[in-house]
């Protein structure tokens, strides 16, 4: 059984002129224990209303998220709250996330607050032994978040994520506010965290490059549909959609000339007001008549391990 299984799941808000802004669509991705999925796609492509709703930051319109078979769209909000003890959420901005006036300590802590019934010793012993987890020292519970530089603050929210052991943690472009060096130092950490703590991951980046470094396998967004999903060395060595191809083709590469890479032009269209057919047509250089009018289904690609939406690809 997957750890979390996602079904047809949309978010959609009230928009312009009364119309509907789909967010998120009718979007299905499985993940196993202890993988790590990257989901990427250019900013407002709805990978970040993707991890939200899925853990119920936000509610779905419609659809299922099942944890380990359990629909977690079915669940009271206290039913909601005992189920995130196995699943946390990492933000971009560190700084945002923690609360300027508590202490490192306060702000680890504070979901042992809430979901155990623990003395203040076993807290603070928690909190030690977390922060040292994350490659901080343990004395840093007593200092508060500005005395902090960008990465060490990532860490105390990554902290704060594992605290309760989790088993599944979704990193919203938990890497892209830093420098390019901390970036690694983060994407290592993760790392060593997922093989230690046996943890499952969804990864969102509007970076392929940093998915690249931390995901198993990929699923690439546009205009709140999945557009591919595969293997990531696979869908990394050749992108089947043209989207992933442009995605693909921006960032630059040892051995690959500037001439072959073809970088994304247009903008992404209203989500209001989404195209009819296939949503990147107006942008897609290798569009055809049909691309306009029909949308096409995310369907497997023979038994690679990858599905496409794509008229190319039958
Ligand atoms: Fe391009 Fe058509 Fe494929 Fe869309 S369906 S990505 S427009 S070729």
């Amino acid at each position: 059984m997957s750890l979390l299984e996602i079904k047809s799941l949309s978010k959609t808000y009230p928009g312009p002129d009364g119309r509907r802004l789909h967010a998120v669509s009718e979007v299905s991705l499985r993940l196993s224990e202890g993988e790590v999925l990257g989901v990427v796609g250019e900013s407002g492509c709805g990978k970040s209303t993707l991890g939200r709703a899925l853990l119920r930051l936000i509610e779905p319109s419609s659809g299922q998220v099942l944890f380990r078979g359990r629909d977690l769209t079915a669940l009271s909000r206290s039913e909601m709250r005992l189920a995130r003890r196995e699943m946390q959420i990492v933000f971009q901005d560190p700084f945002g996330a923690l609360n300027p006036r508590h202490s490192v300590g306060r702000i680890v802590g504070e979901p042992l607050l809430v979901q155990h019934r623990m003395s203040r010793a076993e807290r603070r012993a928690r909190v030690a032994e977390t922060l040292s987890l994350v490659g901080l020292d343990p004395e840093a519970a007593d200092k508060f978040p500005h005395e902090f530089s960008g990465g060490q603050r990532q860490r105390i929210a990554i902290a704060r994520a594992i605290v309760l052991n989790p088993k599944l943690i979704v990193a919203d472009e938990a890497v892209s506010a830093l420098d390019v060096s901390v970036q690694s130092q983060i994407i290592n950490l993760i790392a060593d965290l997922r093989r230690r703590l046996g943890l499952s991951l969804i990864f969102i980046s509007h970076d392929l490059s940093v998915i690249r470094h931390v995901s198993d396998r990929v699923a690439v967004m546009y205009l709140g549909r999945i557009v591919e999903t595969g293997p990531t060395e696979a869908l990394m060595q050749e992108p089947l959609h043209p989207y992933a191809q442009a995605l693909l083709s921006a960032i630059p590469r040892p051995g690959v000339p500037r001439p072959e890479r073809a970088p994304l032009a247009g903008e992404v269209p209203d989500p209001s007001a989404p195209p009819p057919g296939c949503a990147f047509h107006g942008r897609c250089p290798r569009a055809m008549p049909v691309c306009a009018e029909t949308r096409p289904d995310l369907r497997t690609q023979g038994d690679t391990g990858r599905e496409v939406a794509c008229h190319l690809y039958p």
